[in-house]
């Protein structure tokens, strides 16, 4: 059994390349670039809540620090340094070998120093803290949405949803679908270049984790603004265009697809478009920002009623 010291080591010190100090002493040593803001963010992963006992090591190292990345898109932040703390039941090579390899493979794609974190005994946990940099005053927050903007959202939404409902047996995929959708599941991909590219483009974003409705929601109250979304122009993938009518449970209320929502000014539609092309990445407009309070989903026949939306949000 390898010590603490050793477990750390091993799976999870790497020589800092953007770090003035990393792994190793009693803290790191961090260097912010000039004229540059901080955007620090923590998101927790906890056995039987987040995930099964049973999930693949690789796949929760990858999703763990992924679901931190989208934090830093949605800010429209660059992912620098990230801090990882990890409770385990036991010092299992196999498991920590794949861990550590989706965690610093994905940390590695995005230049991304792990400078530190805790490592103790107990009950399965992960918790990440990521810390990134935005120009002074670029940073892209919930509270600026404008009246009479664009609603955006990028990539499809609910394919995470339905590969959850599927694992848990509540929805029957062919296996080409089953294995997107629980892809999306597993292994989310932050969309750091969009949220960058929107720091001149947006007013508003955040990302995506809890339904397009509740998320939208939080742009809504922040920006003391109402938005209307209409539900036939929210970008189905194959899979969830074949479930039909009852998918839409997922497109509103699915989340973990960690896709972006942006408002922008209808004169960005143009630019919007172009960067869709540049990144090669689905942008679809969804909506509009509106005075007033909430979100109203908008059906082919009019309002959804008070019944549909409730279903929506006890989904999952
Ligand atoms: P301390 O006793 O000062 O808290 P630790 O023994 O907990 O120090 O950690 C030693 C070093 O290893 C520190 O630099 C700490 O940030 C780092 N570290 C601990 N666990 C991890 C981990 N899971 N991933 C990355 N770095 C870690
Ligand atoms: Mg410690």
């Amino acid at each position: 059994m390898p010590s603490e010291f050793e477990l750390i080591a091993r799976y999870f010190a790497r020589p800092a390349k953007r770090a003035v100090l990393g792994v190793g002493d009693d803290a790191a040593l961090l260097r912010a670039a000039a004229g540059a803001e901080l955007a620090v963010s923590t998101d927790m992963l906890v056995s039987g809540t987040h995930f099964g006992s049973d999930a693949e090591p690789r796949a929760l190292g990858h999703k763990a620090l992924a679901v931190n990345l989208s934090d830093m898109a949605a800010m429209g932040a660059r992912p620098r340094w990230a801090l990882l703390s990890i409770a385990l039941p036991r010092a299992d090579a196999r498991w920590l070998r794949g861990f550590s390899a989706g965690f610093l493979g994905l940390a590695r794609a995005h230049q991304v120093d792990l400078i530190g974190g805790d490592t103790t005994r107990g009950p399965l946990n992960v918790c990440v803290t990521i810390i990134g940099d935005v120009p002074r005053g670029r940073a892209l927050r919930r509270d600026r949405a404008r009246s009479g903007d664009d609603v955006w959202v990028s990539g499809e939404l609910g394919n995470a949803a339905i590969g959850l409902a599927h694992r848990q047996g509540n929805v029957r995929l062919k296996p080409a679908e089953a294995r997107r959708c629980t892809r999306v599941l597993d292994r989310p991909t932050p969309r750091i270049a969009l949220g960058t590219a929107l720091r001149t483009i947006a007013h508003a974003a955040i990302d995506i984790s809890d339904g397009l409705a509740a998320d939208l929601g939080h742009i809504c109250e922040r920006s003391a603004l109402a938005a209307e979304v209409w539900m036939q122009q929210l970008p189905r993938s194959r899979v969830l265009a074949r479930l039909g009518a009852a998918a839409e449970p997922a497109l509103i209320a699915g989340g973990d697809d960690y896709e972006l929502c942006f408002t922008a000014a209808v004169a960005r539609r143009a630019d919007i478009a172009a960067l869709s092309a540049r990144l090669g990445l689905r942008l679809t407009r969804v909506g509009r920002m509106r005075r007033g309070r909430g979100v109203r989903l908008l059906g082919p026949d009019g309002p959804l009623d008070a019944r549909d939306k409730r279903g929506y949000d006890h989904f999952g």
